[in-house]
């Protein structure tokens, strides 16, 4: 049976010596890996398409019980090879690719996690901030995924926080206000002011409209350590390409 989605192209690994195993996040298919014979050679069905993040309209053969299917086709939708001619977008796309293949299951689409790949890359390509785009990128993952509750909501009773209040989170259930803060176990992380304003601007503000973050969004920093370490914690791996992003400064280009 052959399939037919819209994706972004994820990875691709060599196999053997002519083929190529390619996963990509398709729209309502979620993540798919597959073997394109001759995938190494066919620069006629292939080329210039494996870049990692191209948008493409993909064609595959699915096999009934096996993980890898066979991919027939790839065409090209849009390209966003010229921008990681940039370190920083170039160690910010391997990040998110990482992260997409560890939480996209094949079968389980989700329209919005698609739209949110789109949303970062443009949002990359027109010039903001990539650092704080990869926060913007965590954070939705997470909240797409049940794993991070809504910064206005106080996860404990219930009420909505003021601006800039939100003072713990937990690792079970998310957010809390002042009140349900005080008192609260050691499990909890405190947040700094700046840093509850940092996850309402996340949670309102479309990638492309973010204000500079100045510091906030920065490589080993809080927010890269709150959400990493949740990334990992849930799909209990290491996500080693943060190390292409250790070194950037995060500053407007
Ligand atoms: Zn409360």
């Amino acid at each position: 049976m052959q399939q037919a989605d819209e994706a972004f192209v994820l990875r691709t690994q060599p196999l053997g010596d002519a083929d190529l195993i390619i996963s990509f996040l398709a729209r309502s298919h979620g993540c798919v890996r597959g073997v394109a014979r001759s995938g190494r050679r066919s620069r006629k069905r292939f080329g210039g398409l494996l870049e990692p993040m191209t948008h493409v309209e993909a064609t595959w053969s699915v096999k009934s019980g096996r993980e890898l299917h066979r991919i027939e086709r790839l065409e090209a939708r849009r390209s966003y090879a010229a921008m990681q001619a940039d370190p920083a977008l170039q160690a910010v796309c391997a990040v998110m690719a990482e992260i997409g293949e560890a939480f996209g299951a094949e079968g389980a689409a989700d329209d919005r996690e698609f739209r949110l790949f789109g949303a970062v890359l443009d949002a990359l390509e027109g010039g903001a901030e990539p650092l704080l785009l990869l926060r913007y990128f965590e954070f939705w993952t997470l909240r797409l995924h049940g794993l991070l509750g809504d910064p206005e909501d106080c996860a404990a009773c219930g009420s909505s926080i003021p601006r800039g209040r939100a003072r713990a989170l937990f690792p079970e259930d998310g957010f809390r206000c002042d009140n349900c803060a005080r008192g609260s176990d050691d499990s909890a992380t405190r947040l700094t002011r700046d840093e509850a304003l940092w996850m309402e601007r996340l949670q309102r503000t479309p990638p492309g409209r973010l204000p500079a973050a100045s510091g906030a969004a920065k490589a080993g920093g809080r927010l890269e350590r709150l959400f990493r370490s949740r990334l990992e914690a849930f799909s209990e791996r290491r996500f080693r390409s943060y190390r292409h992003v250790r070194n950037l400064t995060g500053g407007a280009r």
